[in-house]
């Protein structure tokens, strides 16, 4: 049985790739400079997984912003406005735009990779679409680990998964109409690797973990087809993760491909349906992707070891391979640095394992599988068993506590006391608000000064008094400014959170936080999930504090400002020892007790952000439900533990409604805020077809942008909303957080809208 790992973290150990591209953009570093960081990262991932005695070790996994974009350049497929450059100059422009005197253009779309927090470049299509093969990076990439006398397998992106990442830039066109130009191209490509004298290249499909149309599937075939028709040497290894098969089961079982890849870690019972399968005559290797490469926990070896035995059964030894599920790409690189990390209890530290820990475990179980004996292996064996039985029974996971009131979750705890309409007349009654009230989503800037101070108070150079008064000071300011312009519903402005989840996983217990577990969210952007190792549970009110305070220095309403339950599960690793719906109702239990407690203090609007419910929809259409239904169940666990006179709000941004607006309204959100102003309220129409029956506010400007919005502008987009929407239900407000801008736009903004709300008033009130 061989080893094989399909991808290693590009970052470095300690972002090297990250510092030294930036530098590059700044100017401030040579390109020669930048390319030899990055031959440095590629020999080092080499070098430790040929030391360690991987077999199968991924050259072109490497690259410089992402891996799609790569698959774009060796294809040439360049839009047009980039044709004029070339180089770095042009890579880096497709990736992030370029302007100066010159020239200007835009960058290329980028979007989530599957259900990762990974984002890829788009691909462009047009029907002029021209490929050209360019496979300089790919060649120079197996002559450079030989070079270090290690023989590598190329991974690239398949043609299908590559066309249906892409986007059609042209009307009445389908990309899939390209693909046999691409092919061609692909096959070039193939016989070059071949000829450097590699005996296995990785294409990455996992398209076939989506549900794909005939016309799709026949596309698989038919590349695969065309690949065997003109053989070369080369064996494929097709790769599919982050689900099984399912439906093109069939389809991948008779592709003329030499290795099929499964994903056990996300679809342990795959392995069961294509041993059994009819059409799996044995004849294919299969690739056991045991180690789990989207999570951070030590692999438990005995429950592999039953997956390979299983495989045994059926199958010759050399016809079994052992690997990584997906790529380690979106794993952090190395738990050995956070030896000295106290926010992770020693004892969790040893349930961890980061890539270059997995890569061990690949071995590990590789050598087990083939029987090896010796001390050290047999030691390593028990080691595993020990730490996952004593995981199994660690206090620091289980909280009899919390588990009971889990158990005992009733109905009615998932139901506000009465419905929406009469909410809303209560809320009416109490609350006050003018006809279109105005409000912001939460954030004000986080200038300098603010990450300054924090910084200082985590270092322990500032006494937790001073920050408070610092943090008093921002908050009044804030207060001040926003009963100045005349808002309706203030906010503290969040200068105490660094991020939205980090700041609540910070504040509830079964959190831990790493100091390096970096993971590329795209280009040089890097995130450090926390980690949810045990029951959540709130030790004390974690918002409490700061919204009274602010609410104390006004007499409008002040919004409290929460983080909802499937965002703080979606942004973080979880646990894998109980399913996520269960570590998702235990948050949402938490944030229930800090909305009841904000309600006791006095806050009567309360804000619970679910900006990440959309991107947890699992790939496959026929999951979306069970999904869709644990997760709006955990937001209203969250939401309705108050009285009918307190007005939850809840925001999302980025979202595309369209498809699952039914689920949004069973959040029952007495109010929405969303993200509509750059689609000049094109979003809003699923909430008007729909007949959305609670309040909305449809973003009126673009945070995202420096740029401040007229009055006009804005007043345009209401009158626009309330063509669209019943009058009373509208809210005012800008499309997200402000925490990204500065405070001078942020103001002339937030004036111009509240003035756009106040003419849209008079008008109002003239019509009657
Ligand atoms: N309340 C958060 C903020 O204003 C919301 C951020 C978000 O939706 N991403 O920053
Ligand atoms: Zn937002």
């Amino acid at each position: 049985m061989k080893s094989i790992v399909l991808g290693y973290p590009r970052i470095g150990a300690n972002r090297e790739l990250k510092k030294i591209t930036e530098k590059y953009w700044r100017g401030d570093a040579t390109e020669d400079e930048l390319l030899r960081v990055g031959r440095q990262i590629k020999s080092e991932n080499w070098k430790l997984q040929h030391d360690l005695g991987v077999d199968l070790i991924s050259s072109n996994d490497f690259s410089l912003y992402d891996q799609v974009l790569e698959m774009c350049t060796t294809l040439g497929c360049i839009p047009q406005r980039f044709e004029h450059l070339d180089g770095l100059h042009q890579y880096f422009a497709m990736a992030r735009g370029l302007q100066n005197k010159e020239v200007d253009v835009t960058a290329m779309e980028m979007t989530k990779w599957f259900d990762t927090n990974y984002h890829y470049i788009v691909p462009e299509f047009t029907s002029e679409t021209k490929f050209r093969m360019n496979p300089d990076k790919i060649l120079g990439e197996i002559k450079e680990a030989k070079k270090l006398g290690i023989q590598t397998k190329p991974v690239i992106i398949g043609p299908v998964t590559f066309l249906l990442l892409g986007k059609e830039k042209e009307d009445g066109f389908n990309r899939l109409d390209l693909l046999s130009s691409l092919l061609p191209c692909y096959q070039e490509l193939l016989e070059l690797i071949s000829n450097e004298g590699v005996e296995f290249v990785q294409i990455d499909e996992p398209i076939l973990a989506k549900d794909l149309s005939g016309e799709e599937q026949l596309a698989i075939k038919k590349s695969y087809s065309f690949f065997a028709n003109n053989s070369t040497k080369l064996k494929i290894i097709l790769a599919n993760y982050f689900d099984c098969y399912g439906a093109n089961l069939n389809l991948a079982l008779d592709l003329p491909v030499q290795v099929l890849h499964l994903d056990l870690v996300r679809c342990r019972l795959q392995l069961d349906d294509i041993l059994a399968h009819p059409l799996f005559n044995g004849n294919k290797i299969l690739s056991l992707g045991l180690v789990d490469g989207r999570n951070i926990w030590k692999n438990d070896y005995e429950q592999s070891l039953r997956l390979v035995e299983k495989a045994k059964e059926k199958l010759d030894s050399s016809q079994i391979w052992i690997g990584t599920s997906c790529s380690l790409l979106h794993s952090p690189v190395n738990l050995e640095l956070e030896s000295n990390n106290e926010k992770i209890p020693h004892e969790v530290k040893q349930w961890l394992a980061f890539a270059e820990q997995k890569l061990g475990e690949v071995i590990d179980l590789t050598t087990l599988a083939n029987g090896e004996e010796g001390t050290i292996i047999r030691e390593r064996l028990s080691d595993n068993k020990r730490v996952h039985s004593l995981k199994r029974s660690s206090k620091l996971v289980h909280n009899g506590e919390v588990k009971k009131r889990l158990k005992n979750l009733k109905e009615s705890d998932s139901q506000r006391k009465s419905p929406f309409t009469q909410r809303q007349l209560e809320q009416r009654n109490h609350l006050r608000l003018p006809l279109y009230p105005t409000t912001t989503i939460g954030s004000f800037p986080q200038t300098k000064e603010v990450r300054i101070q924090r910084r200082k108070f985590k270092k322990n150079e500032l006494s937790s008094k001073a920050y408070d008064e610092f943090l008093f000071n921002e908050t009044h300011e804030a207060i001040k400014f926003q009963e100045a312009i005349g808002l309706d519903v203030l906010v503290h402005g969040e200068f105490e959170r660094n991020d939205m989840v980090e700041y609540f996983g910070e504040h509830l217990s079964g959190f831990a936080f790493t100091q390096f577990g970096w993971v590329q969210s795209y280009g040089t952007r890097c995130v450090k999930p926390p980690i949810i190792y045990g029951d959540v549970s709130r030790p004390k009110p974690m918002t409490v504090k700061w919204s009274s305070v602010a609410q104390s220095l006004t007499k409008k309403h002040v919004k409290g400002m929460l983080t909802g339950p499937v965002t703080i599960l979606q942004w973080s690793f979880v646990r894998n020892d109980q399913p996520r719906s269960a570590t998702c109702n235990q948050i949402a239990l938490a944030i229930r007790d800090e909305v009841c407690d904000l309600e006791k203090a006095g806050i009567k609007i309360i804000q619970i952000d679910e900006p990440a419910i959309r991107e947890g929809l699992p790939l496959r259409k026929e999951d979306w439900g069970t999904y869709l239904n644990w997760a709006i169940k955990a937001f209203r666990i969250s939401a309705s533990g108050v009285d009918d006179s307190t007005q939850i709000h809840t925001h999302m941004c980025y979202s595309e409604f369209n498809d699952i607006i039914d689920d949004i309204a069973e959040m029952d959100a007495d109010v929405i805020t969303i993200e509509t102003s750059r689609s000049e309220m094109e979003l809003l129409q699923a909430f008007v077809d729909f007949k959305y029956p609670n309040e909305i506010g449809p973003g009126v400007y673009d945070i995202h942008s420096p740029r401040v919005p007229t009055t006009e502008e804005i007043e345009n987009l209401l009158e626009r909303a309330s063509e669209l929407l019943p009058i009373e239900n509208i809210w005012v407000n800008p499309d997200c957080g402000l925490k990204t801008r500065d405070w001078p736009e942020t103001k002339l903004a937030l004036e111009n809208m509240v003035r756009a709300a106040q003419k849209l008033r008079q008008k109002q009130l003239q019509s009657v």
